[in-house]
C-alpha cells in the first residue's frame, strides 16, 4: 500500500487548454484558476504526476523532442508558482491499440504509483474525457471530470466520475470536501 496520496491530471484540455495535437511548447496556454487548484491541492497534502495520451507521436504530428519540451515548459512554469510535478507519463500509442498505458487503461497511474509509492485508493484522475475518469477508476482512484471540452466518448460499463464541474478550481474545492 502506498504512502502518498495523489491527483494524477490529464495535460491537455485540463491542466493546459486544448490545442489537439500540440507540436508547438509556444502554444502552450493555461487556464484560468489552474496554478491557484494546484496550490490548493499541494497545500491539503496532495503530490502531482501528469498522464497524458499522445497519439499525435505515432501518427507523426508531434514530435517527441516537442512533447519533452512542452513538459518541461510546463513543469517550469508551475514550479514558477510552488507546485511540482513527480513526473509526466505519456501514452505514444494509436488510438485502436487499447494498449495498457493508453487512457482508459490505467497503465500510466500505476506506473506512477510504482515509481512513487502512491496510495491510488486515497487518489484522484482529473480529466476532460470520460476514458480519464475510466482510468481512474481501472486504477482504484476516485475521478473528477472538467466540462471543458465536448465528451462524445463515455461507454457502457464505465463508472460516473465522484466529482463533475467546469473548471479545474471548482473541481479542486469539491475533491477536498470529498476526500
Ligand atoms: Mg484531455
Amino acid at each position: 500500500m502506498g504512502k502518498h496520496k495523489a491527483i494524477i491530471f490529464d495535460r491537455d484540455g485540463t491542466l493546459i487548454v486544448d490545442k489537439i495535437y500540440l507540436n508547438d511548447p509556444d502554444l502552450i496556454e493555461y487556464p484560468d484558476g489552474v496554478f491557484e487548484a494546484l496550490q490548493l491541492l499541494r497545500d491539503a497534502g496532495y503530490v502531482f504526476a501528469v498522464a497524458t495520451n499522445q497519439s499525435g507521436i505515432p501518427r507523426g504530428i508531434v514530435q517527441p523532442a516537442n512533447l519533452f519540451e512542452t513538459h518541461r515548459r510546463i513543469r517550469n512554469e508551475f514550479a514558477r508558482h510552488g507546485v511540482d510535478f513527480l513526473d509526466f507519463y505519456y501514452a505514444p500509442y494509436m488510438t485502436d491499440t487499447d494498449h495498457w498505458m493508453r487512457k482508459p487503461n490505467p497503465g500510466m497511474l500505476e506506473v506512477a504509483a510504482k515509481n512513487h509509492d502512491l496510495a491510488l485508493e486515497q487518489s484522484w484522475m482529473v480529466g476532460d474525457k470520460m476514458s480519464d475518469v475510466e482510468a481512474g477508476h481501472r486504477a482504484g482512484c476516485k475521478s473528477a471530470f472538467l466540462n471543458t471540452t465536448n465528451n462524445p466518448s463515455h461507454q457502457d460499463g464505465w463508472r460516473d466520475p465522484e466529482v463533475v464541474c467546469d473548471t479545474l478550481l471548482e473541481a479542486a474545492h469539491l475533491m477536498l470536501s470529498q476526500s
